[in-house]
């Protein structure tokens, strides 16, 4: 097994995660990858859908197995305008906007212009609204407040914004020093990084996976259809993705969490089996779980009807779609059972 670089791998998820890459929002993540896998000495493909491939030739090209880490995270959609300024949004994934209020926001432009803003509540302050407290956080209450000087829609709709731009949320990255990573969108940044870094070691220490291996990083998975579309030519599909944490879970901030099933479907019992039997044989600290609120690219693939073996795993995430934490060990045990895989794929 080749020494996986903590800093570095901590260095890309850092660098990955401050690209703004909500649902459906590509073009700067994927201007940021095409330079990273360039620098790598990998070629890169994409799809209709904008999923990014890049494809690697196994020693034996018998099957093909895809790993896929989503770079979509969660995050809004403008939907109007107020006639005092503020926007309304509809979420992009499952948004909780309690844990939203008070956030600093970037809205994408049609024009290619980015400006900030921050999550309010419409009763923003405690004290001139007595329900500031108790009020729902709900898509009919928050609204964004624009960091640019406006009364009106019209300055609003002056300034290029516009119904159906893409709001992404300020990630908040935070390492500290024993190890715990904060950020949002840990889900599934972490994941690409951890994919990244083992794509990379493969090229470092002149690996040749054992079976042909695309490599898919698609940009809808948080509204369900990123693995919708899985090219007819892959026969596994093992998703990377965060592990839930919870009183029925064995999953922690440093476990790489394998899922067993989710809320649509048992994993694949053979590719899971292997999975936690190559964790252990690795000494790589790994668990099962039944995820309950929960579905991956690898089960959307399947409901899409695609022929192929579905697994998931990845780190154990606290506070899931609010703001994530997990622990670098566990973003590095996702990293190695990723090439403990492409080395000993049965
Ligand atoms: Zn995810």
């Amino acid at each position: 097994m080749p020494d996986i670089d903590e800093k570095r791998l901590v260095d890309l998820f850092e660098t990955l995660v401050n690209v703004p890459s909500v649902v459906a929002y590509y073009p700067e993540i994927d201007k940021k990858l095409e330079k990273i896998f360039a620098r790598m000495g990998y070629d890169v493909t994409y799809d209709h859908k904008h999923t990014l491939y890049v494809k690697v030739p196994g020693a034996d090209h018998s099957k093909t197995i895809c790993f896929g880490a989503h770079l979509d995270t969660i995050g809004m959609i403008v939907r109007h305008v107020e006639p005092n300024g503020w926007i309304e949004v509809r979420t992009l994934g499952g948004v909780n906007f309690h844990s939203l209020e008070g956030e600093n926001v970037y809205i994408h432009t049609r024009s290619g212009k980015t400006y900030t803003g921050m999550v309010i509540h419409k009763s923003h302050s405690v004290h001139v609204f007595d329900d500031a407290r108790e009020a729902p956080r709900d898509i009919e209450t928050m609204r964004i407040l624009l960091d640019e000087d406006v009364q009106s829609a019209q300055d609003v709709y002056d300034l290029g914004i516009d119904h159906g731009d893409l709001i992404s949320v300020d990630p908040k990255c935070v390492v500290t020093p024993a190890g715990f990573i904060k950020s949002r969108h840990i889900d599934d940044k972490a994941c690409v990084a951890a994919l990244i870094e083992a794509m990379r070691l493969l090229k470092e220490e002149g690996i040749t996976p054992a079976y042909n291996t695309w490599f898919a990083f698609p940009i809808y998975e948080e509204i369900g259809h990123g693995g919708a579309y899985v090219p007819d030519v892959v026969d596994e599909y093992i998703a990377l993705d965060i592990g839930l944490i919870g009183p029925h879970y064995h999953g922690t901030e440093k476990s790489v969490c394998i899922g067993a099933a989710d809320n649509f479907s048992p994993y694949d019992w053979e590719l899971t089996t292997r999975l936690y039997d190559l964790a252990k044989a690795y000494g790589i600290n790994a668990c099962l779980d039944v995820y309950y609120r929960f579905g991956s690219d690898a089960t959307s693939a399947l409901r899409a009807g695609h022929d192929l073996k579905a697994a998931v795993y990845g780190m154990g995430c606290m506070n899931s779609h609010g703001y994530e934490r997990t622990h670098i060990d566990a973003i590095k045990g996702t990293c190695a059972l990723t090439l403990a895989y492409l080395m000993n794929e049965a």
